[in-house]
């Protein structure tokens, strides 16, 4: 059982983070901010995909404009990414955001940060302070290089702006490419300070490279309870994000969301294609939330034994395999009919309201 660093709690809009709160998932559009309806259909598929939080890009005034169409037509928690010109997070904030992401480093003159700080204050919304390896200090650069402690530094000296503004409606990320760096950033930062921590490696990279590398960087720090909701940054689809953050919280026994594929790496004594199966199988059944483990097992040495532990589970033989369910073997079905009939009897089992264990 993993013990999570306590932290303060913030909520943008209906989701809480930190303290107690579930870790959240959040992603980001990435369609041009100032087309609203794709940006509404994106944001209508990220809530499909479980997505909690969607941030949007604001670099302009178009861009603001959209996001206060954008706004009235979904309540989905919303969070603008500004950077530069503060004007665009004052104006976010009269239209309706739920939080703000800056750097304060780039917003300019302290006059202008503490007009934002004082705008997000009133409206009583949160604002993450955004660290960046690339966008850091030239004083803590020459200090500390380019160190995890020139991020900790960084982040600690604008903390200390907003609290000496008397604002503490704050959570932090500390973001660089390289996985170790930021962890070690993160690390430093949960002994220093106890706001809710927004985590992920940034710029990963595609989809493959990218998820390996937030998985291992998102796994050693939610292992070590740090963290409080989560962004994977892929090269990719913002959908996909969402899927690679639940799938390592899942991994993690930290959060059970969606079917939890256990399928056999296939060997020579396989007799169906497990590969081709496993893959329709998981595609298809991404529309579940109840937690559930479903096997997708090649051949009678190992696939009886994961089929009959899983909720709903396929051994298969020669061309035919055994479909279990909750541990009784309930169906004999033809390789071509595997897949339909996975599918339905775990739809089967969510509409019988069978619940494995509450969603933590
Ligand atoms: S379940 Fe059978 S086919 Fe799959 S890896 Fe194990 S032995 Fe090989």
């Amino acid at each position: 059982m993993i013990k999570r660093r306590r932290t303060r709690q913030i909520s943008i809009g209906r989701v809480k983070i930190g303290g107690s709160a579930p870790i959240s998932v959040q992603s980001m559009t990435k369609t041009r901010t100032a087309d609203v309806a794709s940006t509404l259909a994106q944001i209508r598929s990220l809530e499909d995909a479980g997505c909690e939080i969607v941030r949007i890009a604001l670099s302009d005034s178009d861009d603001a404009e959209a996001f206060k169409k954008i706004r009235k037509a979904t309540d989905m928690p919303l969070v603008a990414d500004i950077h530069f010109d503060y004007r665009l997070a004052l104006k976010a904030v009269r239209y309706g955001v739920d939080g703000l992401r800056i750097n304060p480093g780039n917003i300019g003159s302290s006059e202008r940060v503490e007009e934002v700080v004082r705008a997000a204050k009133d409206a009583d919304i949160p604002i993450r302070i955004g660290v960046n390896a690339g966008s850091l200090e030239k004083d803590i650069l020459k200090r500390h290089g380019h160190t995890p402690w020139a991020m900790v530094e960084s982040a600690m000296r604008r903390i200390e702006i907003f609290e000496g503004l008397d604002f503490r409606d704050i959570k932090v990320s500390l973001k660089a490419s390289d996985v170790m760096s930021t962890v070690e950033a993160y690390r430093i930062l949960s002994e220093k300070a106890d706001y809710p921590l927004h985590i992920g490696i940034t710029e990963a990279g595609t989809a493959f490279s990218g998820t390996v590398k937030s998985a291992a960087g998102l796994g050693i720090l939610l292992s070590q309870g740090i963290g409080d909701t989560l962004r994977v940054s892929l090269t990719g689809t913002p959908e996909e994000e969402v899927r690679v953050g639940y799938a390592v919280l899942k991994a993690l026994g930290i959060r059970k969301k969606g079917v939890n594929i256990i399928s056999c790496p296939t060997c020579g004594r396989v007799k169906v294609d497990v590969v081709s199966l496993a893959c329709e199988v998981e595609r298809r059944l991404l529309h579940i939330d109840t937690p559930l483990d479903v096997a997708v097992m090649g051949c009678v040495v190992n696939g009886p034994g994961e089929a009959v532990q899983a909720d709903v589970g396929l051994a298969s033989g020669d061309g035919v395999g055994l479909i279990y369910r909750r541990g009784e073997v309930v169906k004999k079905v033809k390789e071509e009919d595997m897949v339909d009939e996975l599918v339905a009897m775990v739809e089967d089992l969510v509409l019988s309201g069978y619940k494995k264990s509450e969603i933590i």
